[in-house]
This record gives structure tokens, sequence and C-alpha cells, in this order.
């Protein structure tokens, strides 16, 4: 029940409650009950002025001395219950009573008896129930606050241990934990802690249940609210609700407030040319508001998830708001293995079960479905009857879940898998061969993200301010590597690459245009700003300051960087197809590579250096 109408309820129950009193007060004076018989006699006598007739009952009005100010000496009234008597009316007529048909309002008795008083009491009880449970205010919704969408938990009882093969988050979350449970230990030692922190990763990846399990941990509440939930509501009231959100979770402080689904709500404004969403934008205003407003030593933090951050309005990733992300990484085959032990402690197993049997068969799901898996497993070994869980039934699950998944295409073929392996071994192989490339950081085949089926991180050596045109090249080699190598391999060429391919155009326009230097065209820059970053709808329509001519020449210019580098990488390749092939399989089978045992197959003995900053390099497929 939201806010007003709770407020609006309040009000119709007082003033009912104060027109029945009224009308007790001062409503008819000197009413008498008589029976129909009586009444009758009273009519035949001609003592009856007026009689009103309603369903169940006849208010007389007796004739007589009519002065209404004095009650005691003014008309009497009857009240008579009504008799279905056909010859009522043919009496009265005779008699020359005046009379008149009444529909009793019985609508107001039937919604105070039915509607107000039980539903009345049903709040009374309640409130009294979530009283007594209170206590510490953890868990609890104030009373007349309450938000259908705000969820309270006082103890998750979800820990790490629940969490399976996402040690890199866990690991990251691990700080929170140790601030929550004593912020003011954390702050005096002067450890600065994030506000908010955004959980990326795709859906069912367990972004929920590490923000549970980092609750649970720290022995903090848990509050959590959806961001798609604010987007149907009327407007002000998304706002309200944020506003309420963080008024409970300060007062219960220590605590984690969760958001779901922060996308939905924190959408880049703007975006939507045909006017935005008022409501939406409105909440997300509350929402940076509320962050900025309060102060991280209080010990509230702000668990945000999303699958899309690249959707995500700026201003919520700015500093002192969603400034840190924790990936949550789709699982690798250990990941599996150790999801699937967790799941598998609430069924019984049989003698033959071997769950990494099952973890590689099953590359590409995500916890959710992983948990998934053994349910099904579990209601297929009850439906034959077995005490336990066998081999089989895991992988008759294993059939159904994936067959569920590749409808919605989530699955990879093994045919797809060597391509996306033998094409990210493609750019970590040439990376590994150029002198100014970064080293290989990390190699993988586990789908990431929504468009990406692998990636190779890169990570450089030292900070970059500047970049030579060496530099340049070797990196629209790198982006275009995988490409070569599904063409070495396969002599066919897959859709995978199309995002390389737009970043390596980007790259060589960027040289041709804006850094001069292509050859032909020389120390000119055509373009006289950086593009905008963030979706600048004032962009639209800016012409461009050059002629055709030279349109054309740049078009020219940047189709024959990238031909170059094709045939530089094309010839790497070829050389190293031993290496390449070599990478491909053991990726195949391990679908994650680190740096040193890439290296270490591919006989190089380029070493990596251990800093890591912001500027990851990463070649998303
Ligand atoms: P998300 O919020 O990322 O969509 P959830 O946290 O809601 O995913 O995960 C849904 C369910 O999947 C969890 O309740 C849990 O049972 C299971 N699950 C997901 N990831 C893991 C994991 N790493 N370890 C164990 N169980 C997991
Ligand atoms: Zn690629």
């Amino acid at each position: 029940m939201n806010n007003r109408i709770r407020f609006s309820f309040w009000y119709v129950l007082g003033a009912m409650l104060l027109i029945s009193a009224l009308q007790s007060l001062f409503g008819s004076p000197g009413v008498n009950k008589i029976s129909y018989a009586e009444f009758l006699k009273m009519v035949d006598a001609g003592n009856i002025a007026s009689v009103t007739i309603s369903e169940d009952r006849l208010t007389a009005k007796e004739k007589g001395a009519g002065d209404q100010s004095k009650p005691g000496a003014g008309a009497r009234v009857y009240l008579v219950n009504r008799v279905p008597d056909p010859d009522l009316v043919k009496l009265l007529k005779e008699k020359g009573v005046n009379f008149e048909g009444k529909v009793q309002n019985t609508f107001l008795n039937t919604f105070i008896f039915g509607w107000v008083l039980p539903i009345g009491l049903m709040i009374a009880v309640w409130s009294l129930i979530m009283r007594r449970m209170g206590g510490g205010g953890a868990g609890v919704m104030a009373f007349g606050k309450a938000k259908a969408r705000i969820y309270a938990e006082g103890d998750t009882k979800v820990t790490f241990q629940d969490v399976a093969g996402a040690e890199e988050a866990k690991d990251e979350l691990q700080e929170v934990v140790e601030f929550l449970k004593d912020p003011e230990r954390y702050s005096r030692l002067g450890g600065r802690i994030p506000k908010g922190l955004l959980m990326v990763g795709a859906p069912g990846t367990g972004k929920t249940l590490l923000a549970k399990a980092v609750a649970g941990e720290a022995k903090v509440p848990f509050y959590s609210i959806s961001g798609s939930g604010f987007v149907e509501m009327f407007v002000g009231v998304g706002a309200s609700r944020v506003r309420d959100l963080f008024a409970q979770a300060t007062k219960n402080a220590p605590c984690i407030i969760f958001i779901d689904e922060i996308d939905a709500l924190g959408r880049a404004r703007g975006a939507n040319m045909m006017g935005g969403n008022d409501e939406r934008e409105q909440t997300l205003n509350q929402l940076l508001a509320e962050m900025d407003g309060f102060e991280t030593n209080k010990g509230v933090i702000i668990l945000a998830a999303t699958n899309r951050p690249e959707i995500l309005d700026p201003a919520l990733l700015r500093a002192g708001r969603f400034d840190r992300h924790v990936l949550v990484d789709k699982p690798d085959i250990d990941g599996r293995e150790a999801i699937l032990n967790v799941h598998a402690r609430e069924v019984t197993l049989g003698p033959d079960v071997d769950l990494r049997v099952i973890a590689a068969r099953t590359p590409g799901l995500v916890g959710a479905d992983l948990a998934n898996l053994v349910n099904e497993a579990a209601l297929l070994a009850a439906r034959n009857g077995k005490e336990e869980v066998e081999m089989d039934d895991l992988e008759k699950a294993v059939d159904r879940v994936m067959a569920g998944l590749e409808k919605k295409s989530r699955v990879m073929s093994p045919k797809e898998k060597a391509i996306v392996a033998y094409h990210e071994v493609g750019h970590a192989l040439t990376a590994e061969s150029l002198e100014t490339s970064d080293p290989v950081h990390k190699v993988s085949i586990v789908p990431r993200g929504l468009g990406a089926l692998g990636y190779t991180l890169q990570l450089p050596t030292e900070d970059r301010y500047l970049m030579t045109r060496t530099e340049l090249k070797d990196r629209l080699a790198v982006l275009l590597g995988g490409r070569v190598a599904e063409e070495i391999i396969f002599g066919d060429i897959s859709t995978g690459a199309q995002n390389d391919l737009m970043r390596a155009t980007d790259i060589a326009r960027s040289m041709v245009k804006e850094y001069g230097m292509s050859d032909k065209l020389g120390l000119v820059t055509f373009e006289r700003e950086r593009r905008p970053m963030f979706l600048d709808t004032a962009d639209f329509g800016r012409g461009k300051d050059y002629s055709d001519d030279t349109a054309r020449i740049i078009d020219r210019e940047v189709d024959q960087l990238i031909k170059d580098s094709h045939q530089r990488v094309h010839s790497i390749l070829e050389g190293r197809r031993a290496a390449l092939e070599r990478a491909a399989k053991v990726l195949l089978d391990k679908e994650v590579l680190d740096g040193d045992q890439f290296r270490e197959i591919i006989g190089a003995e380029k070493t990596e250096s251990q800093d890591q900053d912001q500027n990851q390099n990463q070649d998303q497929n």
C-alpha cells in the first residue's frame, strides 16, 4: 500500500466515524419502535401524517402539533419493521397518508462493517506484531512508512561460503565487510571507504547473492530495492521512496543498501530524445542527492548491480558515488565446479557423481543456471523413485538446461567455442609478438557480458600519456589479430570480430584525422575537438569542415592503414602458427589462461609487470 492511499484511507475512516457520531447526536428526536400491527391500527385511526417506505422498514410520522423546534412536543416518529404487505399502499391512499419510497443507504453500513472494521483490525494486529518483533529496528519496516518494494532483512544468513567461484569479487568486497563490522575503528585509522560499489555481471552470476553475503558476513541489516520498480510509478513516489530508504538505512547503520537493476533507473539522462521519463529522472536525482548527502563513516554502503554498465548515466559513476566497480564474471570450469558443490549440499549425491565432468559440460552457464541444474536433477531422481541423485540424472539435467538456454542462444556450440579460442589466441599472440605492445594478462573464452564471447586482457607496463605512431600501429595489429587468426585456421571469418574492427577503424581514423600521422595528408588535423564521450545530442548536424576530396583521401588513408596492418598480422601469425594452435588447444580445455601460462605455451620470455592501473586494455572479442 503506498503512502498516499494509506493517508486517504485514514481520512475516510475518521470522516465516517465523525458522521455517524453526529448522526446519533442530532438525528431523529423521539423515535419509537412499534410493531406492524400497531402501525396499521394507527393508520386506520388516522393518526399518521406521512410514511417513508424503505427496503426493510417504514418510518411513520405522527399527526399533530408539528413544531419541530421542540422535540418532545413535536410529532412523534415511529419506526416499523416492514412486512411484505401488498395492500399497504392502497390503505395509505385510502386514509390520505402522504407516503414516499426511499432507497435506504445500506452502502455505508456494509462499507464500515465489511471493509473498514476488518481491515482496521488487521492493521492494528499487524502493527502490534511488528512492534513486538521490533527491538533493534533491523528487519522492521516502520509502520505507516512501509514500502512494498523496500525489502529489509535483519540477517541475510548468507555468507561468502555460499557464493562459489567469484573469488576476485569476494576479495574486493572483503574490505567492505571489514569496514561494516566496525566503521568507527576503520575511519579512525583513516581508511577511505567507497560509498558505492557497482557490481557488473551477466544476470544470474550471483550479484544479489554477493550483496547479501556482504551483509551476512558483517552481520548488518540488508535493505534492497529494485531499479525497475521505479519506472512504472507515479511521479514523485520513487523519489520519496529513495528518501525513506536512506532515512531508514541511516537510522539502522551500519547497514547495506542494495539497488538491483540500477540501469533501469540510471540510464543516461537525455539519451531518450522524445522527452525522458520524468519519474525515472526524479528518482535518479534523488538518489544522487542522497548519495552526496551522507557520510560514509556512518557505515552505510550502497551496492548496486547491473549487467549493462555502458548505458549508465555518467553522473552515477562520478567520484563519491559508484566509483568502484566489482566485476562478477561468468564462472570458469573451476568456478562452476565450486558452485555445483555449493548447491549439491542440499541434495544427496550418489557415489558415481563427478561434478567436475558436469562443470566441463556446461561452459557459459552462470550460478543461477547451475542451481537450476542441480534442482532439475533432484526432481528427475525423485520422479524415478531414487534415494540419491545419480550421474545419470545430472547428465539429463544438463541436456535439459542447455537445450533451454540454446533456445535463448546463450550457449556456444563446440565449433563456436573453437572459433572464439583461436580468435582470442590470435589477439594474444599478436600482442606478445610486437615490441611495444602491452603484455598479455589473461586470455579467456568464458563468455562475458552480453556481446563479448571471450576476451584478452593486456596490462600496460607504465602509464601512458603519449602514444607513438609505432604504438598505435601495434595496437591496430592486436585488434586485427583475432580476425586474422580465424582466417588462417578456418579459412573463413565470423561476425565475432565486429567490435574489434570498429575499434581498429576508430584508431586508424584518429591517426589520419587527428594526429596528423598520414604521409599523404601530412601534418593537418581535421578534427577540431574530441568527439563527445557520452551521448551528446547537441552534436547532431555538425558538418565537417573539409572538402569531399579530402574526405575521400582520408577514407583511402584509413583503408590503407588497416590493409597494411592486416598484412603485417597475417605474416606474424603465419610465422607462429604452431604456437597459435598449441595455445588455442590448451585454452579450449582450460577456458582461461593467465599471462604466464600463455607465454609458457607459446615459448616466449617477455615478462609482465604487476602494476595494475586503469589503463587496462581489453580486447573484447
Ligand atoms: P544476479 O543478482 O547476478 O542476477 P543472483 O544473485 O540473483 O544473480 O543469483 C541467483 C541464484 O543463483 C542465487 O540465489 C544462487 O542460488 C545462484 N547462484 C548464483 N551465483 C552463485 C554462486 N557464485 N555461487 C552459488 N550460487 C550462485
Ligand atoms: Zn576480438
